[in-house]
């Protein structure tokens, strides 16, 4: 049996980040990733997510300021491109309090001065710009730069392997895999879509109804000749005033080479990760491309390419980053995580670095796995955490959004629709 300080399950972009930071401390690390390296099959693959600072919480703040930081330090300096963000429709007080607070650079715009200055784009509402903090993540190059980065301290990063049970006993776990047994001082689980099906057994937990996934369907839009081209756009979000036809509002940048990407948030059917359509819900396809004919008029509604691509949402569209004894899980990153990944990675390290018998300090409360319905009642002894009922709740504005308000404010779509106020 192959023994090493840390399993990482899952070499998406949470999984890949905790291997480099653990890795980069020293430590003896294995990561197993189900499928081969670019796979298209959860949440991390393609060449666009939108990178910004655009929340009202400072844990979220906080994540995001690390993460630039980090994202920065990797080697491939094309993993991250600074292209300013604007934020329009509802009016988010709370985010820009945090800008000033934080002296994040931004400005306000009237809708027509910022159609001046993209084209491309209709406003309404208020503009939010964000200037110097915003811009575009290559999801491709991130994860490769990442386990790169994993291996260059070290790291033994293999694919093609699945981790079939994860069994936590009182010196650690053991899990098994399809390349035999592996035991290990503690382990981090970051396999988005298939977390409740693995964290679930092997902590006792029903977490299927906490952790909803849904197949979602953003699309690219070609540049219509005389619009402008791919590098003059900004990440965008559209939070539409009052009701609306959409079943959400909606997020986009531009992908280079591909087009200008837009999608509505959260609002995917629900599906099984091992037996989805990869196919786009052709109504909503239909309804991405009215709104990009209403609100994009730089681009070319008629001949969308569709992404499919998974969400793992929680009720409150917050994350899970916690421990129970040597396990940390990493799940329920709801749309909106890509961007704090290497800050993630940090925090997993250090939840993966404390003593097994200890309560885990090191993820901040909001994101405990005990506020989750189906994870009650297993608190582990000594865990001081509070009970979710008593957590303040913070109905966020466009924090982290790069989609729309509630769904009462909303279209009347019957399309399951998540709580989206973060992206
Ligand atoms: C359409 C879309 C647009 C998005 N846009 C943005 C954005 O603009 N900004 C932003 O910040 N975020 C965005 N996100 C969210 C972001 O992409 C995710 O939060 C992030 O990729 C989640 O990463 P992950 O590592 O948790 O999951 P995943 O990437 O799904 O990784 C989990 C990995 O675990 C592996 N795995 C599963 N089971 C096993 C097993 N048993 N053994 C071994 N390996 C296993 C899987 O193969 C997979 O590679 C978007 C998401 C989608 C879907």
């Amino acid at each position: 049996m192959q023994v090493v300080d840390h399993v990482v399950v899952g070499g998406g972009v949470m999984g890949s980040a905790a291997a480099w930071q653990l890795a980069a401390r020293g430590r003896d690390v294995l990561l197993l990733e189900r499928f081969s390296p670019g796979h298209v099959r959860g949440a991390s693959h393609g060449a666009s997510r939108i990178y910004r600072t655009t929340y009202d919480r400072p844990e979220y703040v906080d994540l995001a300021v690390e993460a630039l930081t980090l994202w920065r330090s990797l080697d491939d300096p094309s993993v991250l491109t600074l292209t300013g963000g604007v934020s329009h429709g509802v009016r988010h007080e709370g985010v820009a309090a945090f800008f000033v607070a934080r002296g994040v650079p931004h400005e306000w715009l009237t809708p027509a001065a910022a159609a001046e200055r993209w084209p491309g784009l209709r406003f309404e509402g208020s503009v939010l710009h964000e200037t110097a903090t915003a811009g575009r993540l290559h999801a491709d190059r991130a994860v490769a730069a990442l386990q790169a980065s994993a291996a260059s301290h070290g790291a033994d990063v293999r694919h093609d392997v699945q981790v079939l049970r994860v069994v936590a006993g009182s010196s650690g776990v053991v899990l098994e895999t399809t390349l035999g047994d592996v035991r290990a001082r503690s382990v981090v689980v970051a396999v988005g879509a298939w977390t409740a099906g693995l964290v679930g057994p092997s902590l006792g937990l029903d977490l299927g109804p906490s952790l909803v996934v849904t197949q979602e369907q953003p699309a690219h839009f070609a540049v219509l000749p005389g619009a402008p081209d791919e590098g003059a756009w900004p990440s965008f979000t559209h939070q539409p005033v009052g009701l609306h036809p959409w079943p959400s509002g909606t997020y986009g940048l531009a992908t280079p080479g591909e087009g200008i990407k837009v999608g509505f948030h959260g609002v995917g059917p629900v599906t099984d990760p091992d037996h989805r359509s990869f196919l786009p819900e052709p109504s909503q396809l239909a309804d991405l491309q009215r709104y990009a004919e209403l609100w994009l008029p730089g681009v070319d509604p008629t001949v969308p390419a569709p992404i499919s691509c998974t969400y793992t949402t929680t009720p409150d569209s917050d994350f899970v980053l916690d421990r129970r004894g040597p396990v940390v899980v990493a799940a329920g990153f709801s749309g909106h995580g890509f961007k704090f990944a290497p800050a993630i990675g940090r925090v997993l390290a250090d939840l993966a670095s404390e003593p097994a018998d200890s309560a885990p300090r090191a993820a901040h409360p909001a994101f405990a796995l005990a506020r989750l319905a189906g994870a009650r009642g297993h608190l582990p002894t000594g865990s001081s955490r509070r009970p979710p009922d008593e957590q303040p709740t913070d109905p966020r504005p466009d924090a982290g959004l790069d989609a729309h308000p509630a769904p009462a404010a909303v279209g009347t779509s019957p399309t399951r629709t998540v709580p989206q106020e973060n992206r």
